[in-house]
């Protein structure tokens, strides 16, 4: 199943993405931080994901992408 995968070496937490999920299942994840020093962002429930892939197109730092889950 198609689901998104976030890097979150590459994020930069702007939130972007928690806006554009019409799920409303990604988040900040305020206990971890990145090697940049940022809180990268989540998914909350990757099983609710519908990979409609809108948080790749608002993520600025091509840090999420679309892939079969379990690849990643
Ligand atoms: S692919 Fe769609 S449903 Fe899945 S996390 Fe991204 S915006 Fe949300
Ligand atoms: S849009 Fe990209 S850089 Fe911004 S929080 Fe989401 S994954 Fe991180």
């Amino acid at each position: 199943m198609l689901r998104a995968v976030i890097y979150s070496e590459r994020c930069k937490g702007c939130g972007l993405c928690i806006a554009a999920c019409p799920k409303k299942i990604i988040a900040i994840n305020k206990s971890e931080f990145n090697q940049m020093g940022y809180n990268p962002s989540m998914l909350t429930d990757p099983g609710k994901c519908i990979a409609c892939g809108r948080c790749v197109i608002a993520c600025p730092d091509t840090a999420i992408e679309i892939k079969e889950a379990g690849d990643a």
